[in-house]
């Protein structure tokens, strides 16, 4: 009985999903454009439900470092905000599969990524444990 239900639960996991407003996905899509051959890195806004994430805005974290292959910001200068998700960041030269740091560096529910040439097919979504979260664009 126990089992049922943690594979229950499991699932229930599995079935999030995040929404990206298209006109955030396409500020995405022009910022990691702006930053390329670096990283860019951005803070998500929106809600984050049981099921599903929904991003309607975006903000520029302030003192971000940007370089080849790291972008970040000192998340202590935050400002404590309920609305922040998450991030968004983008990979010049990979894939959009979170790195090792990007991992370990995790803020909020949910990490975008978006990799080179950076299309609406280059956006992938990942939770904190580094599991693929399907992305819709409304
Ligand atoms: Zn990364």
């Amino acid at each position: 009985m126990f089992f049922t239900k943690n594979k229950e639960r499991k699932t229930e996991g599995l079935k999030r999903y995040l929404t990206l407003k298209r006109q955030v996905a396409d500020s995405i899509i022009t910022y990691a454009k702006s930053c390329h051959p670096n990283e860019g890195i951005l803070i998500l806004q929106g809600k984050a439900k049981k099921d599903n994430i929904l991003v309607d805005g975006l903000v520029v974290p302030p003192f971000a470092s940007h370089g080849p292959y790291y972008s970040g910001f000192p998340t202590y200068d935050l400002p404590f905000d309920l609305s922040y998700i998450g991030t968004a960041h983008s990979h010049p030269g990979g894939t959009n599969r979170p790195s090792l740091e990007d991992l370990n560096n995790f803020y909020g529910f949910i990490s975008v990524i978006i990799s080179y040439p950076y299309s609406d097919a280059d956006i992938g979504a990942f939770d904190r444990n580094g599991n693929k979260v399907r992305v819709e664009i409304v």
